[in-house]
C-alpha cells in the first residue's frame, strides 16, 4: 500500500555546503527545520526550505568571523553570494546604489567577479534599486549555477 507522506523529510546525514543534518528541529512558524553541524564546529538550526534551495549553507557566522575557509573564484565569494552579505559602507543604505551628489542622481553598479559594472543612472531611487536587483539576480544566479555545476561536493 502506497503511502502519501508529504510531511517531513528525512534530511539526517545530509549535508548542505559546511552543514550536516543531524536531527530534526521544532517547526520554526510554520515551517520544518533541522539542527545543523556547521563545518566550524558550531551548531545551528535551519528551516528545511532554506536547506534545499541552498539559501542557508553554514551557520552563519563563520563566514562573518572569516573562520572558515571561503571560496574565491574570480574574486568573487562564493559563500558571500549565497548568503546574501551586504556591505552597507554606502550611501543609499541599498548595496550597489550611491547617490551622485554632483549629478544629482542615483547610482546603481554591482561588483562581479572583481570588477565594477555600472548599471545606469537614475533620478528615482526606487528605478536605481530595481536595476540593481535585476542584475544581481542575473548574475549572482548565474554564477551560483556555474560553481554548482563545477564544483566536487
Ligand atoms: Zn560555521
Amino acid at each position: 500500500m502506497e503511502r502519501h507522506s508529504r510531511k517531513k523529510l528525512n534530511l539526517i546525514g545530509q549535508t548542505y555546503g559546511h552543514l550536516l543534518v543531524t536531527g530534526p528541529a521544532p517547526n520554526i512558524g510554520n515551517r520544518t527545520a533541522w539542527h545543523c553541524q556547521c563545518d566550524c564546529g558550531r551548531k545551528t538550526v535551519v528551516k528545511t526550505c532554506h536547506l534545499r534551495s541552498g539559501h542557508t549553507t553554514s551557520c552563519g557566522q563563520c563566514l562573518n568571523g572569516g573562520v572558515s575557509s571561503l571560496t574565491y573564484i574570480d574574486g568573487t565569494c562564493v559563500e558571500m553570494l549565497r548568503a546574501k552579505t551586504v556591505r552597507r559602507n554606502n550611501t543609499s543604505g541599498v548595496p550597489g546604489v550611491d547617490w551622485r551628489a554632483s549629478k544629482g542622481v542615483w547610482r546603481a553598479s554591482i561588483c562581479f567577479k572583481g570588477k565594477r559594472q555600472y548599471l545606469g543612472s537614475f533620478s528615482k531611487f526606487e528605478d536605481a534599486v530595481k536595476a540593481r536587483k535585476q542584475a544581481e539576480e542575473r548574475l549572482h544566479d548565474q554564477f551560483l549555477a556555474e560553481f554548482d555545476r563545477t564544483a566536487p561536493h
